[in-house]
């Protein structure tokens, strides 16, 4: 009987194929793993185990095959262990983990995302644009400048291509306009009346303003965010780490994404997160 590896809460070891430099203090890297990775959706995420170091939540950005792409930012010890491995070298990979976005087909999509919330944004353009969608989509990304832009030149190429509409911004102007990624938002809400959907994944403050924004518009349809910048151990639901108040909803298991609804009663959502303790504090 043939095991299964994947899905069974223990790490099974991958080997890094390939590493590319994405943006500033971010690179992409690409995993063969031993066996075929079932389907996938976007905002799903894995747990990876640098051995000896550390083990960490990363969204899957893409994968083909055995092959797990994904893309990740340099913050402190576990992903700079990462960024000091070559090709060739093993980590483990445990998942996949979480609930993903439900894309819906009546409504336009309107895709919003910063920093390292652009990876499970990725896999969801990727798999909509695949799945033949003829309508708009619409991607709205911001970052400080330029050289922080996660997925640009990628993004651009859609754009051209006239698959996706590309509304960028920084905060110095040096791509796109000179703004946050709720300028062109909200001008996008208040001139069209066709019914939307929002799919975010970011800084969660950018999140809950978009949220605050979004949800005095009729025509919003739906709400889903990925609140992935949060702490997270087990990544399966035991241990707690990542509960929101009031509801107890663990954001591993009953997220990382959720929708307009739940998020409207998560009193945690852009206030408080928690910190490895389990102590709350103040985003
Ligand atoms: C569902 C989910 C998906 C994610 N997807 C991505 C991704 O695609 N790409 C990416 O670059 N990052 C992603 N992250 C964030 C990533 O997990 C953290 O940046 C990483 O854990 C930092 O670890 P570190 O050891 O380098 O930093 P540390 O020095 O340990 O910590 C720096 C900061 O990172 C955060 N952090 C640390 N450990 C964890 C942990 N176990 N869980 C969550 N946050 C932690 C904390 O905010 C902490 O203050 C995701 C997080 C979650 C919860």
């Amino acid at each position: 009987m043939k095991t299964k590896l994947l899905f069974n809460n223990q790490p099974i070891m991958g080997k890094i194929i390939k590493i590319e430099n994405e943006c500033e203090d971010t690179k992409n890297f690409f995993v063969e793993l031993p066996e075929k990775i079932p389907k996938v959706k976007a905002g799903q995420f894995v747990m990876v185990w640098v051995p000896g170091v550390d083990e960490f939540p990363i969204g899957v950005a893409g994968y083909k095959g055995n092959i797990l792409e994904l893309g990740i930012a340099k913050v402190g010890e576990g992903t700079t262990a990462i960024f000091n491995k070559e090709e060739g070298d093993l980590i483990g990979i445990r998942g996949f983990y979480g609930k993903g976005f439900a894309f819906r087909t009546d409504s336009i999509p309107l895709i919003i995302g910063g920093g390292f919330g652009m990876t499970p944004l990725k896999l969801l353009i990727q798999q909509i644009i695949e799945r033949g969608y003829n309508g708009e989509i619409h991607v709205f990304e911001g970052a400080r400048t330029k050289s922080r832009l996660m997925y640009y030149n990628w993004l651009q190429e859609l754009h051209d291509e006239r698959k996706i509409i590309f509304h960028v911004c920084t905060d110095d102007g040096s791509a796109g306009y000179k703004g946050f990624p709720t300028v062109d938002l909200e001008k996008f809400l208040q001139e069209n009346d066709k019914s939307c959907v929002i799919y975010s994944a970011g800084p969660e403050k950018m999140m809950k303003i978009i949220f605050d924004m979004a949800k005095n518009y009729p025509h919003v349809k739906d709400i889903q965010m990925s609140l992935a910048d949060r702490y997270m151990r087990c990544g399966y639901g035991l241990c707690g780490s990542c509960v929101v108040d009031p509801l107890g909803l663990r954001v591993c298991v009953d997220g990382p994404v959720f929708n307009a609804e739940q998020l409207e009663k998560i009193e945690d959502f852009g206030k408080y997160k928690r910190l490895p303790s389990g102590a709350k504090e103040l985003i």
